[in-house]
């Protein structure tokens, strides 16, 4: 089966495993992060949406979100071990986890191997800040050319799009938390200069140490969803989306016998 969202930033080859009636490309993280780089050296617009299991659910039961991933996102990638499982669970091959945050990191440091220049949209005050400063740590030679933090007025929203595009970042990472964050980017797509478009949730707090990432046996573990919770219980109500999400998938498979 080939790729079918709109613009293909993905060759006309790549897999794709359709979830709920979202399709999702089946890449691993290095052909995701091989394509990404490919696609913003060369000035091609490339909007990447990383589905973890909440985001499948919400776009399956919200048509205006589902569409925006089926027509606008260019790269729609397994972030989770819910869309991982769900994708072979129903038949197709979805090799790894593309999870947002370690895409993220693994796209700064490219951004800092070519003299890519970065925006940070996104996060309380402060903490976009906060994470350029990690990330210029980490990768030397990291250009950050701008930060904005996530909570703003609708009638600020013009002067957010001109210090984008007056920064000449050429990789945005948008940091409002899904679904604000794919919404933001897709209104404003058409006047956005930098090729990549990213939402990346809560991974500035991340970079900047603010919240913890569970430990990697956790993640090995698939266990990710449960020490969020344990850090977080406010997060309990968005995280009934999880078996819903589980129920949704098996009813599908049953559909398709
Ligand atoms: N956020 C924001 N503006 C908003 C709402 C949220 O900048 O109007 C930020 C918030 O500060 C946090 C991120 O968006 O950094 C959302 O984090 P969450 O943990 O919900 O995202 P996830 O990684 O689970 O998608």
């Amino acid at each position: 089966m080939t790729n079918s969202h709109a613009a293909n930033a993905a060759s006309e080859h790549t897999p794709v495993a359709s979830i709920l009636g979202i399709e999702v490309d089946a890449l691993t993280m290095d052909e995701s992060v091989a394509l990404l780089r490919q696609n913003t050296l060369a000035g091609k617009r490339t909007f990447v949406v990383t589905a973890n299991a909440e985001i499948v659910m919400m776009a399956h039961e919200n048509k205006a979100y589902g569409d925006l991933l089926r027509h606008k996102a260019d790269l729609v990638l397994p972030d989770g071990a819910g869309t991982v499982w769900a994708g072979n669970y129903l038949g197709y091959r979805v090799p790894e986890r593309v999870a947002g945050y370690d895409l993220y990191l693994r796209l700064l440091k490219e951004a800092a191997r070519h003299d890519l220049p970065v925006y940070f949209f996104g996060g309380t005050p402060g903490i976009a800040e906060a994470a350029a400063e990690e990330g210029r740590k980490r990768w030397p030679g990291l250009r950050v050319v701008g930060c904005r933090n996530g909570y703003f007025q609708a009638e600020e929203e013009e002067g957010i799009v001109e210090a984008i595009n007056a920064s000449g970042a050429k990789m945005l990472f948008a940091a409002l938390g899904a679904p604000k964050q794919e919404q933001w980017l897709d209104r404003y797509a058409d006047r956005l200069r930098p090729s990549l478009l990213m939402g990346i949730g809560g991974s500035f707090d991340v970079l900047a140490g603010k919240v913890q990432r569970a430990p990697k046996w956790m993640q090995d573990a698939r266990l990710e969803w449960l020490y969020r919770l344990l850090k977080q219980p406010s997060r309990l109500g968005r995280m009934m989306a999880l078996p819903k999400f589980v129920l949704a998938v098996r009813r599908e498979k049953s559909q398709k016998k």
